[in-house]
């Protein structure tokens, strides 16, 4: 990994990157580019620098701004939400009745909008969700910077110093006492040198891309009779297939049958096995689309990002195409609009000081240095629906035919946050250190809303304490968390496996 070392010119007058430079630079005989050393302005220097503006970064510098540290939130599109919104999602992942402090509070405010639907998980708006989450972190005070790359890191003896980005105003230094990396992809502390698995530890093979789509004209009354009538050809899990017209909540993963009549005649791909839509919207005749499959690709190579946006765009045309004539209810429904990037489930888990496994969650396992618990519904031992091998839906995948997910209730311990071999660094969100499995359940905007707060009040108080993340008083944090709301508790009240959601009792009836 390369690090700059040592490379920041701080201008304090003059232009702040306004000039663009060119580049002296020349082609060895390896065919490679030596890059010159250059001059880079320090745009920004503050207490938290917090990387990535999905869900994972928001709650870090929301979490960051209200304990007080000046924070910097650098995001490289032009709004919030990564991966549940520019990608095109509609739902957290996780009880409502689990979620509490900030997390809890999105959702008031986003239900109070109008733009959410509280349950068994919360679906949402992503246009609110997009204004609503950079509304609280104004009122935070947390410096929001867009269209903003970050490409490379500034470290100084093992320690993180910032980040180098490029944006439309030059390339530029941001100094962080502590910098939160919530890329995703963990592209920070990949490149600050920490260690991380990719895919799976065994193999590599990482779950598949998808690019969401949604489709309009859908008279939803009809594909509701349909699938009630053919109850065979569907998931028989209720959280799958869910058809709740009243309340606004469709899932249907499915139409099995259908979709292997239509790879008889050629009008799917060989891999595809089934069909499927959920919506916020079906009163509008919107649903949403998630069914494209790209295997094999890896989402931190420029070329595999390129070929899955491309196989999933012709996808989307056949699956709009089979819908238009298979499926009750879709005769007259059109391509509404594709997700501006393809949606990336997995790829780098940083390596951190404490790996968490998939036993960890099963055995409720509670950790002294918990700083995030988070609710999901899954089959144990299984792939979370998503297999990296392909066939996802297939006659012989057993999740999506036959299994009934039921919820888990884990905690998720701060060592886990705290990658190896570097300081001045936490990790937040999908890249977090865990293994495959574990992945399956931490990878949702729960998990990545609930380790967001944590580490973005661990760095603010490492910050403020002048501390390395590693050595912060892991009792202040907890308490900080606390103040803000969290409820650390409810593993320990509720047990891993509770019955049913509605059982999850709310954060405000806590005894703590
Ligand atoms: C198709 C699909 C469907 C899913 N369905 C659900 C679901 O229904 N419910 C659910 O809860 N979860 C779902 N998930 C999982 C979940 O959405 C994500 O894992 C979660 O949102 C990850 O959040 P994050 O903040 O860790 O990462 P991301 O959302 O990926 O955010 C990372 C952010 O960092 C930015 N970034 C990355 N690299 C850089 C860089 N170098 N410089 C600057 N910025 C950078 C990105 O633009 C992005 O905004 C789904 C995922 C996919 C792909």
């Amino acid at each position: 990994m390369r690090a700059q070392q040592g490379l920041i010119n701080a201008f304090q007058n003059g232009s702040r990157g306004e000039g663009i430079q060119a580049m002296a630079a020349g082609v060895d005989t390896s065919g490679r580019v030596v890059e010159p050393a250059r001059e880079v302005p320090v745009a920004h220097d503050v207490d938290v620098l917090v990387v990535g503006g999905g869900i994972a970064g928001v709650m870090a510098a929301l979490a960051s701004g209200r304990t007080g540290a000046r924070t910097l939130l650098v995001e490289r599109f032009g709004s919030l939400g990564g991966a549940g919104t520019a990608a095109m999602m509609n739902l957290f992942y996780v009880p409502y009745a689990a979620a509490s402090g900030p997390v809890r509070e999105l959702f008031d405010r986003l239900i109070a909008a109008g733009g959410a639907i509280p349950g068994e998980f919360v679906v949402y708006d992503p246009e609110l969700y997009k204004v609503t989450t950079l509304d609280m972190l104004a009122e935070a005070g947390v410096k929001v910077l867009l269209h903003t790359l970050v490409s490379d890191v500034i470290v100084h003896s093992s320690a993180l110093r910032g980040i180098v980005a490029e944006n439309k105003s030059g390339r530029q230094a941001l100094l962080g006492r502590v910098t939160v990396d919530s890329s995703g992809d963990g592209d920070v502390a990949a490149r600050a040198g920490a260690p991380y698995i990719k895919g799976r530890e065994a193999d590599g093979k990482m779950r598949p891309m998808t690019l969401i789509f949604r489709m309009g004209g859908v008279e939803v009354p009809r594909l509701v009779e349909y699938v009630r009538a053919h109850p065979g050809d569907f998931s028989p899990d209720p959280l799958q297939t869910m058809l709740d017209v009243d309340h606004q909540m469709i899932r249907i993963f499915g139409f099995f049958n259908l979709v292997e009549q239509a790879k008889a005649r050629g009008e799917l791909w060989p891999e595809c096995y089934y069909f499927r839509v959920e919506s916020v919207l079906p009163e509008r005749g919107v649903l949403t689309v998630n069914a494209t499959r790209v295997y094999g690709v890896d989402g931190t190579n420029a070329e595999d990002l390129s070929r899955a946006e491309i196989e999933t765009r012709h996808q989307m045309l056949q699956l709009a195409g089979f819908a238009r004539e298979y499926i009750p209810g879709f005769e007259r429904s059109f391509i509404l609009d594709s997700a501006s990037t393809i949606g990336v489930r997995e790829t780098r888990r940083i390596r951190g000081e404490y790996l968490m496994t998939e036993d960890d969650i099963l055995a409720g396992r509670r950790y002294d240095d918990v700083v995030a618990v988070d609710a999901n519904q899954q089959n144990a031992r299984q792939q979370g629906g998503h297999p990296p091998d392909g066939k996802e839906g297939g006659p012989q995948d057993r999740e999506a035919r036959e299994l009934i997910a039921r919820l888990y209730i884990y905690e998720i311990p701060y060592r886990s946050l705290l990658p190896q071999g570097i300081d001045g660094l936490l990790v937040a969100g999908r890249c977090i250190s865990v293994d495959h499995h574990a992945d399956v359940y931490t990878r949702n905007q729960g998990s990545a809303m609930a380790t967001g707060v944590g580490a973005g009040v661990a760095a603010a108080l490492a910050a403020r304490a002048g501390v390395p993340p590693r050595r912060v008083d892991i009792r202040a944090v907890q308490s900080g968390l606390r103040s803000l709301g969290v409820d650390l508790d409810l593993l320990r009240r509720l047990g891993p496996v509770p019955d049913r959601f509605d059982s999850v009792s709310s954060p405000q009836q806590q005894d703590n």
